[in-house]
């Protein structure tokens, strides 16, 4: 399939991509472009201009800040660059997890998280961890720079609160903290493939091995990725016990909506979310025990 024609601009700078965001209207960014390409050439999305931010250099960076208390994730960060990263595989195994899981390695050699946080695809594993995680977004627009935090960015299947003119900049995660380990469990019907649910758990634990506290965040599971906020509060200070896993399981499961189509029915999908759930949280609090899992 061959898209419809358009205009191509390719800016050096983040004020000249904003430029050019307010200049043309319905004009698009390209950064992986493996969701917006398929999109454009199945003639779902026909934007006019494209604005392809991979020439802005400095964008590609993936490192701890310990003066904002965050890890910061450029725009152009791929995949890839955390599935290769040291620093991710040591001290943030949720994000580890749900890089090396994404697509093939043709997607994940040129998709970005940014992209995918930015696309809003209910199906994308990103937004999931990153809502586990407490993330926030920084995006840049005609009137200056905002954060955004990440719970507060999803309002419907491919829909956020960004403007049309504003760029994802920056994403970042809270710095790993002593005590404290995620992980992402995925499940797909082969290799590849987008998950049929996926589940984003982060724990920390307290002085006593308690849950300090707990962030779990679902793939595919409705309309929109979902922070399952019930599970979450009734994990904080509760004991490592399985009939607490098992309860927040069974709360996250409440929190799913998700459809009947070729990836299964909604009962199947449903007892999926609360058993990656329960994955997920074990693992997570293994790796914040210090063990690995
Ligand atoms: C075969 C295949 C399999 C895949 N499997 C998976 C999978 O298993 N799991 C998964 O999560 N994803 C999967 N994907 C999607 C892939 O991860 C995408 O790369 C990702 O969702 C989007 O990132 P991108 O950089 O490619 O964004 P693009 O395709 O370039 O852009 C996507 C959208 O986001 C906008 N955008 C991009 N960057 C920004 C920014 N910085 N600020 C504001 N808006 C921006 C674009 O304008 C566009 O609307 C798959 C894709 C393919 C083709």
């Amino acid at each position: 399939m061959i898209p419809a024609s358009f205009r191509y601009a390719a800016p050096r700078s983040i004020s000249d991509a904003v430029d050019l965001l307010r200049t043309y209207e319905d004009a698009k960014i390209l950064a992986g472009g493996h969701s917006l390409l398929p999109l454009m050439k199945l003639r779902l999305a026909n934007p006019p201009v494209l604005v392809d931010i991979n020439r802005i250099p400095g964008l590609a960076y993936i490192r701890e800040d310990a003066e904002i208390g965050r890890l910061r994730v450029g725009a152009l960060a791929r995949h890839i660059d955390f599935e290769h990263s040291d620093l991710i595989r040591e001290r943030y195994p949720l994000l580890w997890d749900t890089a090396r899981g994404i697509g093939d390695p043709l997607v994940r050699n040129r998709g970005t998280m940014a992209g995918a946080v930015a696309h809003a695809d209910p199906a994308a594993d990103w937004p999931a961890a990153l809502l586990a995680a407490e993330a926030e977004v920084v995006a840049s627009g005609p009137d200056g720079e905002r954060v955004i935090e990440i719970r507060d960015l999803y309002i419907a299947i491919l829909t956020t609160v960004l403007q049309p003119q504003e760029l994802v900049t920056e994403v970042r995660v809270p710095l790993a903290v002593p005590r404290s380990g995620g992980a992402y469990e995925k499940l797909e019907r082969k290799v590849g493939d987008y998950a049929v649910i996926g589940v984003g758990a982060q724990i920390t634990l307290d002085e006593s091995g308690n849950i300090a506290q707990a962030g779990i965040g679902l793939c595919n599971a409705g309309p929109t990725s979902i922070k399952a906020i019930d599970a979450e509060e009734f994990l904080a200070g509760k004991p490592v016990a399985p009939d607490n896993i098992n309860e927040a399981a069974r709360l996250a499961m409440e929190a799913s909506d998700p459809v009947d189509d070729d990836r299964g029915p909604v009962d199947y999908k449903r007892a999926m979310v609360r058993e990656l759930t329960r994955r997920a949280l074990r693992r997570a609090v293994t790796r914040a025990q210090g063990g690995a899992a």
